[in-house]
């Protein structure tokens, strides 16, 4: 792990380089733990492998979890399958399965296996835009809920705060990862006083003001904040250094950066 180390100091003296205090910084590893990977149906796009690299590069981060777009994985399962196998090649990769919707099927399974987490985006809704509330009430949800608490990993859970109030209350002890602090589902203020006593419930980074972070930090502890880009939405460069130059001892950023999704996803370190 040496080399990795090396390499994180040599950006965070870059950071310091450029008036950023971060000289005690040594973080064993910096994981992003919201990127997508692959193409994107609805916005025309790709984010390749080398893409993520030259980021990674860029600012030290040693691994990345990646997650297939919601469009593309809705469509065809297939997408979420070549995200594993390039996941096998590229040994920073963290691979996260997309939670498709039809979780009625027979044999369905939210998370398999060898993934390390989900992704659960505007079920059945409109996506970025709307919750479905027929959803809470579908006999078969419990059921999916059921499978979730038996695979215990993390979900990024992404719906508006109503519905995420009504789910959580059935979901009780899910670990959910909530993206951008709530901003797409409503005031991040307003998630955050919402859920603050649930334990189980997190939240990323990623795209949210610096303030509001600190914010989140200081409430419900760095341990339930954990860093992500939401690459292509956001880079890597401007999500990370938001994280590493809040006011915080480093010890809570190397949580925030790290320690809290190796705790969630049980994932053992490996080389990049
Ligand atoms: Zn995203």
């Amino acid at each position: 792990m040496k080399g990795s180390l090396f390499k994180v100091n040599t950006i965070l003296n870059l950071y310091s380089i450029c008036g950023i205090n971060s000289s005690t910084m040594d973080f064993e590893y910096i994981i992003d733990s919201h990127t997508h990977w692959g193409p994107s149906i609805t916005l025309g796009t790709h984010v390749s492998t080398g893409e993520i690299k030259r980021q990674q590069v860029e600012t030290g981060i040693t691994h990345v979890v990646v997650m297939p777009f919601p469009s593309t994985a809705i469509e065809n399962n297939a997408i979420n399958t070549r995200l594993f196998a390039e996941t096998e090649k590229e040994k920073a990769f963290i691979p996260y399965h997309y939670i498709r919707e039809d979780y009625d099927r027979d044999g369905f399974d939210p998370v398999p296996e060898e993934y390390y987490g989900g992704k659960w985006h505007w079920m059945r809704g409109w996506q970025d835009t709307a919750s479905n509330y027929k959803i809470l009430n579908d006999k078969n949800l419990p059921g999916l809920i059921e499978k979730l608490r038996k695979i215990d990993k993390p979900v990024i859970f992404e719906e508006e705060l109503s519905f995420t109030e009504q789910f959580v209350a059935m979901a009780d002890g899910l670990k959910l990862i909530i993206p951008h602090l709530g901003m797409l589902g409503g005031n991040p203020v307003d998630f955050l006083r919402s859920l603050k006593n649930c334990e189980s419930v997190y939240f990323d980074t990623a795209l949210a003001s610096q303030d509001t972070i600190l914010r989140f930090v200081e409430i419900i502890g760095p341990e339930r904040v954990i860093f992500g880009s939401d690459i292509p939405f956001g880079t890597m460069k401007t999500e990370l250094s938001k994280v590493l130059t809040l006011s915080i001892p480093d010890k809570d950023k190397e949580l925030i950066v790290s320690g809290n999704i190796i705790r969630l996803t049980g994932w053992q370190g490996q080389c990049g």
